[in-house]
């Protein structure tokens, strides 16, 4: 992906585009893969990096959701589990099957949860990955070595599907690419044009050389997640009915020995009725999530210390040998893009996940709302309907079967000397995001072409100094280039750290 020459197509006077996408996260990509698949003429603009806001930020679950289930949202999850057997298929290197435990401390859990459990197994079809069983509490403790054996009668075994929530989002925009849109980061739509009342375009600003250019379009896509009301008030006016809910989750990044082995934990009711799931991720444990709403609107939010000590406490009931705030190797913040239902917010753990597609009178067309896991679905949804605003000529979906390019296998598994012991990167990906992945800032390369921040921040502080100046090396950056970089990273890191970071400034650290 080069981007130089896809922002010289979009800011081309005499380019004009059939569908125009505003953000780059799961929904715009999936809509960029869809339309450009289906032979449209696409672009798609993303005002930092692909996958900078929720969308690197999730729980790196592919699945149908059991909570849903509780829930009685039986059509979301047939509709999640459906697509969870089709992204298994299509990007094989990013999404792989995984095994999870939910132990039982009280004598009828593992009924409970074996009967719900194959259901959901059932509803997945031919598409289901591994049948759910009943594990005895010796079976239980050797799938997860640290569980407390204290009070255990036993567990529950079910499959399902975990990813690389970034990296997936590199293969969509390379595969967006590859079928001819253009795709760019760090690209921001400031303004809908409109003509007669109706959108015909969007004004753009190249965030990384102030450059301002227009972009004609037959329809414009808002798919900008929690962002979405301030491209509302773009099309409608300032003080235009809000309707996104936002809700913060945070996780935690702990050893791998919390789990000790490669099966996750699911605690399908916390004392205060919430989902925790502690998942091998990386040669880590990943444990999350929280719920909190009444939040701010931002790209990269900070974790609160109440929920990094709620995570921390309910951790503890669960292992043997219990974290403490001096195991958190890295922490990091989303915001679900929740869609209000009716207009109210209310409590954010009981709005649905199930998508919302809208057409405004002006022809904008939005998308929210929905799960990682359903953005083909979504997108599908979406560019049938883009056709009939746009009156575009009608072409299949092609999707379902389509293999994402870079997605076959993990490219960031690459052998070689590592840049730093506790991290599992290369030189080479280092030069290969750069060159190929559209990597143009230092956190764009620390935080998703790579995981380094989400996996240790301290090591990803150690290795940042080396690792800008040798993409500044492939991109023939300056000194003063290299230092405005490494203060990027120093804006993000309150997303990543965990609460109490005693480590030095990157920038003083530089000899500045
Ligand atoms: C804590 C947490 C855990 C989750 N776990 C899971 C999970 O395990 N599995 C699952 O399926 N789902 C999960 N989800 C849900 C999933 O992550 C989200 O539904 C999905 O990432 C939303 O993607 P999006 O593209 O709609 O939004 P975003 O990722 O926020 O993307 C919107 C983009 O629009 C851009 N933008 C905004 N304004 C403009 C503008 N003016 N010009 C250009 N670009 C703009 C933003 O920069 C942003 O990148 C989780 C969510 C959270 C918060």
């Amino acid at each position: 992906m080069n981007r130089t020459e896809l922002l010289d197509r979009l800011s081309d006077p005499s380019e004009s585009w059939d569908i125009v996408i505003i953000g780059g996260g799961a929904t715009g990509l999936g809509i960029a893969v869809d339309a450009a698949s289906r032979g449209y003429r696409t672009a798609l603009l993303e005002q930092a990096d692909f996958a900078e806001s929720t969308s690197s930020k999730s729980t790196k679950l592919v699945h149908g959701g059991v909570r849903y289930l509780r829930g009685g949202e039986v059509g979301l999850v047939r509709e999640s589990l459906r697509e969870r057997g089709r992204l298994l298929r299509n990007a094989p290197g990013l999404v792989r099957p995984l095994s999870f435990v939910v132990p039982a401390y009280r004598w009828y859990e593992r009924f409970f949860y074996g009967s719900g459990l194959t259901l959901y197994d059932l509803m997945a079809g031919q598409l289901g990955i591994r049948s759910t069983g009943h594990l005895s509490k010796s079976e239980t403790i050797s799938e997860i070595p640290n569980l407390r054996d204290e009070g255990l009668f036993g567990g529950t075994l079910y499959w399902d599907g975990q990813f690389d929530d970034s990296r997936l989002a590199v293969a969509m925009a390379r595969t967006a690419v590859d079928h001819g849109a253009a795709v760019v980061n760090h690209t921001r739509v400031e303004e809908l044009v409109k003509e007669n009342g109706k959108v015909t375009g969007v004004a753009a600003r190249d965030e990384i050389d102030g450059r301002e250019f227009r972009l004609k379009s037959r329809v414009v896509i808002n798919a900008t997640g929690v962002f979405t009301d301030s491209v509302r008030e773009m099309d409608l006016g300032k003080g235009a009915d809000p309707i996104i809910a936002p809700s913060q989750g945070i996780h935690i990044v702990l050893d791998k020995k919390f789990l000790g082995g490669e099966t996750g934990i699911m605690i399908p009711n916390t004392d205060d009725g919430r989902v925790l799931f502690a998942i091998p991720w990386h040669n880590r444990t990943l444990l999350g999530t929280t719920d909190t709403g009444g939040v701010p609107v931002e790209l990269n939010p900070r974790p609160l210390g109440e929920e990094v000590d709620y995570l921390i406490d309910h951790a503890g009931r669960y292992f043997s040998e219990k974290p403490t705030h001096a195991d958190v190797r890295a922490t990091f913040a989303g915001l679900r893009p929740l869609v209000k239902p009716g207009g109210k917010t209310g409590d954010t753990s009981k709005i649905s996940r199930s998508h919302h597609l809208a057409v405004s009178e002006s022809g904008l067309v939005t998308m929210a709302g929905g799960k990682w896991t359903t953005y083909r679905q979504m997108a599908e949804d979406a560019v049938d309907r883009a056709i009939e605003v746009g009156g575009l000529e009608t072409q299949p979906c092609c999707t379902a079967d389509l293999t994402l390019l870079g997605a076959e296998a993990n490219p960031v598994d690459s052998k070689g000397e590592l840049l730093d012991p506790d991290l599992p990167y290369t030189k080479s990906d280092v030069d290969r995001a750069v060159s190929e992945e559209m990597a143009v800032t230092l956190p764009d390369l620390l935080c998703r072409r790579t995981r380094a921040m989400f996996l240790d921040v301290e090591a990803a502080k150690r290795i940042a100094p080396s690792v800008v100046k040798q993409m500044a090396g492939r991109g023939g950056n300056s000194a003063a280039w290299e230092k405005e970089q490494l203060a990027n990273l120093e804006k993000v890191l309150p997303t990543y750290s965990p609460p109490v970071s005693q480590s030095p400034s990157l920038v003083a650290s530089e000899g500045s």
